[in-house]
């Protein structure tokens, strides 16, 4: 099932998860996969190593297991550290699991590995995937600006560029204000992007969670926000339920603003996602045609 099909069909919603990096933790991980399949999302995408790690055959075996669950699995495929054989080797493999579906990304710079440069950005690999077959491409975007960019009018732009190589659809960096992504949202639609925008959705829900949000990414951390989060941040069970009630007040928010999907972040966990998949179920359904 091609992802692009699903949006004017109904609101999607659908789920990330990652390979882990430690092999024993991969019957985990499986286990994990037959419950968020349980929760029928419409699609279940699965992060790629942008280089490096070495989890990339894991990466395409946890897509067969997502297939074999009836769920559409997505590949995402960073490309700023690989060869056009290595893309190629990549893409024949996806195409013998059956991959229809590829989040093309760049992948982040990492200052210890020297760029391939081969592709540059997204937009190259967009445009090469173009020759290589019938897939249903998706590509990132960030509601607060990609951090290499100088304004969030030039990410448009760059962006604008990536939707006319041939992205079909676009899923949204994590965000903790909602006005940020309905501001992008009407900022890209002025720009002439018109294929449907997910919005990126990280229930935070321990403190490591907290550190790192605070550290490395770079969403905008909004006061109620914060003040939940000092609350709660050494009462793990408190902490938990608080994140899962702002993930989902974000989400009945979206949703009563048109969102055209709702893409989460499990970060591989099973109980968070359905305690959320429970909550909006009847909202996911509203508008299905
Ligand atoms: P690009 O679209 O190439 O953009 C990068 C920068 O270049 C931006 O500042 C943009 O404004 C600019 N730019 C874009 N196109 C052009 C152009 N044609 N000319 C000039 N400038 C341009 N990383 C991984 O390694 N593995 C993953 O599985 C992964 N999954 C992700 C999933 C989602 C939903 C998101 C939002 C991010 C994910 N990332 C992943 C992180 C992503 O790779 C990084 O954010 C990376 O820094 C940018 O990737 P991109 O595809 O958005 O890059």
């Amino acid at each position: 099932m091609k992802i692009k099909n699903i949006f004017n069909k109904k609101m999607v919603f659908s789920f990330e998860v990652f390979p882990p990096k430690n092999t024993s933790s991969v019957d985990v991980i499986y286990r994990t996969l037959d419950e968020l399949g349980d929760l029928k999302p419409d699609f279940i995408s699965v992060t790629y190593s942008a280089g490096g790690s070495g989890n990339s055959q894991l990466a395409l075996d946890i897509t067969q297991k997502i297939k074999s669950k009836g769920i559409t699995p997505v590949l995402h495929l960073p490309c700023i550290n690989y060869t056009r054989e290595q893309i190629d080797y990549t893409l024949e493999q996806a195409k013998n699991c059956g991959i229809e579906n590829i989040l093309a990304l760049r992948g982040d710079i990492n200052p210890n590995i020297p760029p391939v440069e081969e592709f540059l950005h997204a937009s190259d690999l967009i445009e090469y995937l173009k020759q290589k077959g019938d897939f249903d491409i998706a590509a990132a975007c960030y509601p607060e600006g990609h951090p290499d960019a100088d304004s969030l009018d030039e990410d448009i732009k760059n962006l604008k560029i990536k939707v006319e190589a041939g992205a079909d659809h676009l899923i949204s960096q994590l965000f903790f204000d909602n006005e940020y992504f309905f501001n992008f949202r009407e900022k890209t639609a002025k720009a002439g992007i018109n294929v449907p925008i997910e919005a990126g959705i990280m229930p935070v829900v321990n403190k490591n969670q907290i550190e790192r949000m605070v550290t490395t990414c770079g969403a905008s951390l909004p006061h109620k926000f914060v003040k939940i989060m000092q609350k709660y941040e050494h009462n793990p069970e408190a902490l938990r339920d608080a994140g899962i009630a702002y993930a989902i007040n974000q989400i009945v928010d979206l949703a009563a603003g048109d969102v055209d999907g709702i893409h989460l972040y499990t970060m591989n966990n099973a109980y968070v996602a359905g305690k959320i998949s429970e909550a909006v179920a009847g909202i996911i359904k509203f508008d299905e045609a």
